[in-house]
Parts: C-alpha cells; structure tokens; sequence
C-alpha cells in the first residue's frame, strides 16, 4: 500500500527518546539525523547541551551518526562544527541522494541505517526512498506558522492517524502474545 511509503516505524515525543539500546536492539549501526525542528528550533545555531549528551550516548554505543538537511550549508556547517560528523545541507528531501551519501560517510548500508526527522513528505519519504527500513518521527520543536507548512501538516494527519491505529494493533498483538506465554 502507497500508504506504507509514509508510515514511520515509530514516533517519539522527543529525538532523545529515540535510545542507543533501541538501536542496537534493531541492529542498527548508523543513524541519519533532520536537524531543524528535530534536534533544534530553527534559531538556535549550535546543538543544546541535551543533543550533545544523547549524541554521545550514540556514539558510546557505537552508533554512527551524519546530518541530512535541508537547509543551508551555512547552518548545517555551523552546527555541526564541534561535532565533526558527516553532513549534508541543501538535501533537496524527499530526494534520497543525499541519504544515500551519509550511509556512505558513515560506511552502513540501508539495512543498519534509520533516519529520524519531524516531516513525513521529506524526511520520511527521503528515507524510503533510498531504500532505509527504519524511520523514526518526531513531531516538530517549534513549528513554522507559514502557510506551506501548515498545509503540510494537514496532509500529514491522516497518515498520522494510520500510525496510531497500527501501533494500537500491534500493542493488542503484543498483549495477546504476552498473555499466551
Ligand atoms: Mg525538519
């Protein structure tokens, strides 16, 4: 179903609920991070003190990690200077180019590599399109009031709620299987 192209695995209420141990426990060695509104508001130039312990996190777990946004190399530059990882500005996401040169960076391939954004029709889509299994949304820090952007997140609400009612199936699933046991 064209719908599967959209649904991310997963959804968290922040980046840093997203867990080493979860990673590892998925097999996954290298993660591709959106930057605006998924780690940081749009002002805020450098990482929060937040990101950086998470990122080390990752790190001390041995997951890889490399910047694919959309944004200008100015930003994406900046932000990452402390950090050194690879990153990408100017991704043109949904397109999956960009995608595929961080697994590149990082050396992983689409099968230990996830991706985690705020933007299902770019970040998302950009995934699936270069082939990843894992995705991972969060819903954005601080989002734009533009009209571009809420109409955005209009056409994301249905997909949304496809999300939830197979997340909601999968946890009655679980149950069941639990209680059997
Ligand atoms: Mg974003």
């Amino acid at each position: 179903m064209i719908l599967e192209y959209f649904l991310p695995d997963r959804c968290f209420r922040s980046f840093d609920k997203l867990t080493p141990e979860r990673l590892q426990r998925l097999g996954i060695r290298g993660l591709i991070l959106d930057i605006d509104n998924t780690i940081a508001p749009y002002e805020e130039a450098m990482p929060g003190k937040r990101a950086l312990e998470w990122f080390h996190e990752m790190e001390a777990a041995g997951i890889r990690i490399a910047f694919v946004s959309n944004n200008e190399a100015e930003r994406v530059d900046l932000f990452n200077r402390d950090l050194g990882y690879p990153h990408f500005s100017k991704s043109g996401k949904p397109l999956g180019k960009n995608v595929r040169r961080a697994m590149r960076a990082m050396g992983t391939t689409r099968k230990n590599t996830a991706l985690m954004g705020d933007q299902i029709f770019t970040d998302i889509l950009a995934a699936r399109l270069a082939g990843l299994k894992r995705t991972f949304l969060v819903p954005p820090i601080k989002d734009k009031t533009d009209w571009l952007t809420q109409g955005k997140r209009l056409l994301e609400k249905p997909i949304l709620y496809a999300y939830r009612k197979k997340a909601a199936l999968l946890n009655l699933k679980r149950r069941r299987k639990n209680h059997a046991e």
